[in-house]
């Protein structure tokens, strides 16, 4: 007998592959509940979905030809107000930030990874043989810019996902400044904050910031991410990245929401105000810049997510971030009416956690 698998890379053996939460589906199946009364709110998706000029757009794909990325560039680089030689794009964020990490990481390097944060950065420095260095965050979830040395990467994610706090430009521009390292900062809710950090890539050799369309835009099933780079890094990234990543289709979809920036701005919005009523109306949700909310539950997170998935409502169970206090639960900001049965059904899943 052969044994192929020992052409396996030794350091990707043990490495646990990155999960999408409670599948709505196996959640119908397991409580007995329609699918369609399942209710999402673990992914950080839009309830809106994206303009009505997507769909439009979709129509007229030459699905024959190889697609042409360069009319999503033109559109990122007006949207994101940098010329086009500092745009890369990908198949989701999640690609850009694989393919960063390959530029710069390889076996035994090291990237400080500030928890709690998004777990595919962990994902992404394995991959590549690196070791991803932790550093808890600070009790406001703020990032200590005092850095280790002998950093390859740093990931910065603002608003953080989970916990919804921006960085402010002072502390990047501290960690940037004291390090030989390149500083990725996760941008993927920017739309939904007061500020962002993309003037810092005119500034800074070292500092990429990554973005996407899965969220403000409504289009997470497109997969369409980028950064916004510096010159010199865009022009290695675009030597190492596959050409046709990005399909046809999501590149019509990404042209055509980029074309209707207004309606993503109304959507947004009024994202915005539900978070903020939401926030309003349970006692122990941290403030937030992202789509979601980051909540205190009373006791143990686990039983309460239980409890609401018995109730048809999916939410993340931030104990299984790496970082965060077993009493946490990540919420996505949905509709009013959405809302309005999240609220109900958390109040009664909380409550029964006291008694
Ligand atoms: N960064 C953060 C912080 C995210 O939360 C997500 C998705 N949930 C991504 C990146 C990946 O986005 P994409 O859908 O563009 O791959």
């Amino acid at each position: 007998m052969k044994n192929y698998s020992r052409n396996l890379m030794p350091f990707l053996a043990n490495l646990e592959p990155d999960e999408a939460g409670m599948d709505p589906a196996e959640v119908s199946k397991q409580y007995g509940l329609a699918l369609d009364q399942i209710l999402v709110l673990s992914r950080n998706e839009n309830p809106y979905g994206p303009s009505p000029k997507v769909g439009e757009a979709l129509k007229h794909v030459q699905m024959n030809k190889y697609p042409d990325p360069e009319p999503f560039l033109d559109a990122l680089s007006r949207y994101a107000g940098y010329p086009k030689e500092n745009i890369v794009a990908g198949a989701g964020m999640d690609e850009v930030i694989t393919v960063m990490s390959r530029l710069f990481l390889g076996a035994e390097d090291k990237a400080l990874i500030p928890i709690p944060t998004y777990t595919f950065y962990s994902l992404a420095v394995r991959i590549c043989g690196a070791h991803p260095v932790y550093q808890q965050r600070l009790d406001d979830f703020e990032v200590d810019p005092e850095m280790p040395e002998s950093l390859k990467m740093i990931f910065l994610c603002s608003p953080n996902n989970p916990t919804g706090n921006a960085l402010s430009e002072k502390t990047v521009r501290r960690i940037a400044e004291s390090t030989q390292g390149i500083v990725f900062v996760d941008e993927a809710y920017a739309e939904f904050a007061d500020s962002s950090l993309l003037g810092l890539v005119k500034e800074h050799e070292n500092i990429v910031v990554g973005r996407t369309l899965s969220k403000a835009f409504g289009l997470a099933g497109m997969r369409l991410g980028y950064a916004v780079a510096p010159e010199w890094i865009a022009e290695q990234y675009r030597r190492i990245s596959p050409l046709f990543s990005i399909s046809g289709l999501s590149l019509a979809a990404g042209v055509a929401a980029l074309g209707d920036v207004e309606y993503m701005r109304n959507q947004a919005s009024k994202i915005i105000d539900e978070r903020e009523r939401l926030k309003r109306c349970l006692g122990g949700a941290h403030p937030s810049q992202g789509n979601f909310l980051y909540i205190h539950t009373q006791g143990k997170s686990g039983p309460v997510v239980e409890r609401l998935l018995s109730r048809g409502v999916i939410v993340r169970d931030c104990a299984s971030y790496p970082g965060a206090a077993g009493h946490c639960i990540r919420v996505t900001v949905g509709t009013p009416e959405q809302n309005d049965r999240f609220l109900e059904d958390f109040d009664w899943a909380n409550g029964q956690g006291a008694s």
